[in-house]
């Protein structure tokens, strides 16, 4: 079941234009154990039976037979700092990466961004699948469910998988519309009151 969700999941980022190539992957844990996408395996070639078991605590590949992710130290970190995320998305999708090649976090244009936190803050940069990276992301989480990575890409975490995936498009569609704000000269964030009256809604909303 986990394997066939993270292999959805991972399908749609690529379907959806969030990745391209085999840029980006996708993970959820279930008990001590995360299900990661393969490394350097193009999605449109992808399986669900690609998909590998990995033991969080200590890395070892408990079942596949594919190479893990080159992200799996961020991804097992991100889990091993924050008990309540259960899912992770990351991309390079690309209005969310030209902030993150700017140094620039995504300001909270558009009320949306209020499932993610007040903006999408970047972490330093880091060469990909470091520990150093794994670090400066869990960092720079600090109770937000996204991140951007500097020089690189886009983190989106959740309690579950549709979370994860939810707002890993969510930040591109705010970038890509903070983008367009910076374009025609006129950047006008929401206030942090105003971003707390949007999420209260989302939670009644969601609930409902
Ligand atoms: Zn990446």
């Amino acid at each position: 079941m986990s394997r066939e969700e993270v292999f959805t999941y991972a399908k749609m980022s690529y379907d959806n234009g969030l990745t391209v190539g085999t840029s980006g992957n996708v993970s959820m844990k279930k008990g001590n154990v995360m299900y990661i996408t393969p490394s350097a395996l193009p999605y449109n070639e992808m399986v669900a039976d690609d998909i590998l078991q990995v033991d969080i605590e200590t890395g070892e590949i408990l079942d596949g037979t594919r190479k893990a992710s080159s992200e799996t130290p961020m991804h097992r970190y991100i889990y091993l700092k924050n008990p309540e995320i259960n899912a992770i998305v990351h991309t390079h999708s690309t209005y969310a990466t030209i902030f993150a090649c700017a140094h620039m976090p995504i300001p909270p244009v558009h009320y949306t961004i209020a499932d993610i936190g007040k903006s999408v803050p970047v972490a330093p940069y880091a060469k990909y699948g470091t520990e150093a990276l794994a670090e400066h992301v869990v960092n720079t989480l600090q109770g937000s469910n996204g991140v951007l990575l500097a020089n690189h890409g886009v983190v989106a975490v959740g309690e579950n998988m549709g979370d994860a995936y939810r707002r890993a498009e969510v930040i591109e569609e705010v970038a890509h519309l903070a983008y367009g704000s910076h374009t025609l000269g006129s950047v006008n964030p929401l206030t942090n009151a105003q971003l707390d009256d949007a999420r209260q809604s989302f939670k009644t909303y969601t609930s409902n």
